[in-house]
């Protein structure tokens, strides 16, 4: 397998942009070597610049839920254009997904849409502050929320990748409202809520998916909901990664819990540039132009991104893959699990229906910490023999895999061998 045309392009990318990438998350620091440039997608595999094609499990970090380029989506996509790319006013689409949107998740009944989970979140936190007329948040240890200011603490994704706790720049006044708690720890927010009578919101990745995928313990999310309604803080469910992804409904139809306020991304895009926040109605109309919390977005509810959220949306009810992604998930999780044994390399396998962890370790994972026990210098092993073998992960192990509803038993044939293959490089 040769990448001579991803080590040329990546060696000349690094005069004009930062690392020869755009997020950090592409670039290979965890795993070693150097990013790969993608040239073409199509259904379940990746293509990239030097021909090598790889089944896609990373699906541009969630989104591709349909696989790349699903027919529907596209004729969706090319009609929109015909009719022009943006106007900076209301168009009949954004009406037409923001009622998928809000009778997917029963919490909400208006939607604001913005251009990237980021925006999502920031806007919900400033949203929570303006309802509650408090100041601090509480989040979760190993939680990602975006890269705004105040939830750069503790994060995970690319912060975990690298090692980096938090990141330079960010003055002391823009985190000292922000409280840190320890997910699937209860006790942990109830001290902070015991210290702190001014918490507007607890915010939480209902499943954790940014530092590897962690699930929440039974009655956890149910546990934290009526400590926040008993204290007057509003529970924001970050479910810009879960949203869509293994329910219609998000991990809240899942673990049948409602949040107060709901930040949507990635699936709700197709592809293109979206993310969304809602909630009821006497919270949303807080929101500029009915409310006096103020948030705009040039691009916001942009017509090709809606063309093709709407697509995406429509096909993903009716294919409804929840329960193929359950049964692919449960066959890459076994094998996962079983050629760890063969192969005597300790293992731990995470998985919320279509999205997948395995981490190298003994310890059970619950936590950001024990995450961490995570040997991730094997998970560097195993992600370059899964390279060489077809597979293309995210690299990082913090980083959930993600599945499509596009792949076939070929697909899952031919995981498992690369499995057996990496897992081998691992002992050994
Ligand atoms: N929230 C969660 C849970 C995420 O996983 C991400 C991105 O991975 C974000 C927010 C930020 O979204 P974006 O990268 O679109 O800004």
């Amino acid at each position: 397998m040769s990448y001579k045309n991803s080590e040329k392009l990546y060696k000349k990318g690094q005069k004009h942009l930062v690392g020869a990438v755009n997020s950090p998350v592409r670039a290979f620091a965890s795993v070693g070597g150097n990013p790969l440039f993608i040239e073409s997608a199509k259904g379940t595999k990746i293509t990239d610049v030097d021909g090598n094609k790889y089944i896609d499990l990373v699906l541009s970090y969630g989104p591709m839920i349909l696989g790349h380029r699903n027919k529907k989506v596209e004729k969706a996509i090319k009609k929109a254009l015909k009719n022009g790319y943006t106007f900076g006013a209301s168009t009949k689409n954004e009406i037409k997904l923001a009622k998928i949107v809000c009778d997917a998740f029963p919490g909400m009944d208006k939607v604001r849409f913005v251009s990237s989970g980021t925006e999502a979140v920031l806007s919900a936190l400033r949203l929570a502050r303006a309802y509650t007329g408090k100041d601090k948040i509480i989040k979760f240890s190993g939680c990602y929320h975006g890269h705004s200011d105040a939830l750069l603490v503790a994060a995970g994704s690319g912060l975990a990748t690298l090692s980096i706790p938090g990141s330079k720049g960010v003055p002391k006044g823009a985190v000292k409202n922000t409280l840190i708690a320890e997910y699937n720890n209860l006790e942990s927010v109830k001290k902070h809520i015991e210290n702190h009578k001014d918490i507007a919101a607890i915010i939480i990745e209902p499943v954790g998916g940014n530092m590897g995928v962690v699930i929440p313990q039974d009655g956890f999310l149910n546990e934290l909901k009526e400590l926040a309604k008993a204290n007057d803080i509003l529970l924001i469910a970050d479910e810009v990664m879960t949203g869509f992804r293994s329910k219609f409904g998000g991990a809240q139809e899942l673990f049948n819990v409602e949040a107060d306020i709901t930040c949507l991304g990635k699936v709700i895009g197709g592809g293109f540039p979206v993310g969304a926040y809602g909630a009821r109605n006497e919270i949303m109309e807080m929101v500029a132009p009915l409310g006096g919390m103020y948030q705009a977005g040039t691009l916001s509810g942009n017509p090709i991104a809606m063309a093709s959220g709407i697509a995406t949306l429509l096909e993903l009810k009716e294919q409804n893959p929840y329960g193929k992604f359950n049964e692919i998930g449960e066959e890459i999780e076994n094998y996962l699990l079983k050629s760890a044994k063969k192969y005597n390399v300790d293992l731990v396998v995470n998985r919320y229906g279509s999205m997948i962890n395995p981490f190298f370790t003994s310890k059970k994972v619950t936590d950001f910490k024990s995450a961490q026990t995570s040997d991730t210098s094997k998970f560097g092993v195993f992600f370059w023999e899964m390279i060489r073998n077809g597979v293309f992960l995210p690299p990082s192990q913090f980083e959930a895999w993600f599945l499509s509803s596009e792949l076939s038993d070929k697909d899952l044939e031919k995981i498992e061998k690369a499995i057996d293959k990496a897992m081998c490089s691992v002992s050994g």
